[in-house]
């Protein structure tokens, strides 16, 4: 079994800068943080100082062990120097399949042979990110939610070709995390959270575009009527319009057309409205 001691997350964006914070804040492993240019990576590390500021305002970390955990990261642009003594790489990079197949590839030829290579993908197929490798008994989803810091849950997923023993070492890394864990035992798309979630906030965008309800209201049914913490169309300015556009793409192409996105969703994604990300969503957050 390997022992993990080394993470390299690739991707330092909404997902990537949060998953790097918690694997060493929390698992305490020394983490590289590898984004295509070097303003991505800044940004990233900049999320994680304000996150662990945050903390440290109230009191759940020290001074001392926000200073470790920032020197636990370790920012890079080489995919070669951040993957090359990885026990595991999260791979965090966006929703795009052949990105990220090319990705993997990459990774394959520079990471350890005995490396984990996992995916934090929303809902692309973990057997074929594992086709893409000649370790596909070494590649795992292992699925993180938004915000990484705060959410419990770690959706573990199995691939066609994963060994036990790969789903082991992710779910024991999962448990350093302390996270919470549950195991995908058949690579479908969207697994079981976004298969449930992704169809909910497509026909929220739905009742918004064609006028059935205000925005509010949308947002204020759902939350009083399911008790949910958020409404489905600020969830979604969370998430972001194109990466739920992307995996309603999956779902719609590799499950059954019903999944088919709503063209209001797509307007949002061609104006650039896609949430925190950009500053303008359903919300408005560039006061926030
Ligand atoms: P994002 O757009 O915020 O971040 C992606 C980052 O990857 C960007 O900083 C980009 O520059 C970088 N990148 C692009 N190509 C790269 C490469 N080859 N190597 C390294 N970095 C590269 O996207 P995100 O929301 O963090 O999503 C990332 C992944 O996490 C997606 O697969 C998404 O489906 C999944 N995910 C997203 C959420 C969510 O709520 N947004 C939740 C769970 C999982």
């Amino acid at each position: 079994m390997v022992e993990v001691k080394r993470v390299a997350v690739l991707g330092a964006g909404l997902m990537g800068h949060g998953i790097a914070q918690v694997a060493a804040q929390i698992g305490k492993y020394e983490v590289y943080l590898r984004d295509i240019e070097q303003r991505f990576v800044d940004n990233g590390m900049n999320m994680i100082r304000n996150s662990l500021r945050k903390f440290l305002s109230k009191g759940q970390i020290t001074e001392a062990e926000l200073n470790e955990t920032l020197a636990r990261i370790h920012p890079t642009t080489d995919l070669k120097e951040a993957v090359s003594k990885a026990d595991l790489v999260i791979e965090a990079i966006p929703e795009n399949i052949e990105l990220k197949k090319a990705t993997f590839r990459e990774v394959d030829m520079l990471a350890p042979p005995n490396a984990i290579i996992a995916s934090n993908t929303s809902s692309i197929s973990i057997t074929e990110l594992g086709s893409a490798t000649k370790r596909p008994e070494k590649v795992c989803g292992m699925h993180f939610f938004n915000p990484p810091q705060l959410m419990k849950l770690v959706e573990v997923i199995k691939g066609a070709k994963t060994s036990d023993e790969t789903v082991q070492t992710v779910l024991d890394v999962a448990h350093k995390m302390q996270k919470e864990t549950v195991l995908v035992k058949k690579d479908c798309p969207g697994f079981i959270v976004n298969r449930i979630l992704i169809p909910a906030l497509n026909e929220a965008v739905a009742l918004y575009w064609e006028g059935v309800a205000d925005r509010d209201d949308i947002d204020k049914a759902i939350k009083l009527g399911l008790n949910w913490p958020m409404g489905p169309l600020m969830l979604l300015d969370y998430i972001g319009a194109d990466t739920t556009l992307a995996i309603a793409e999956v779902l719609q192409r590799e499950l059954d057309p019903k999944f088919h996105p709503h063209p209001g969703l797509k307007q949002m994604v061609k104006a650039n409205l896609l949430g925190r990300k950009t500053g303008k969503g359903f919300y408005d957050w560039t006061q926030k």
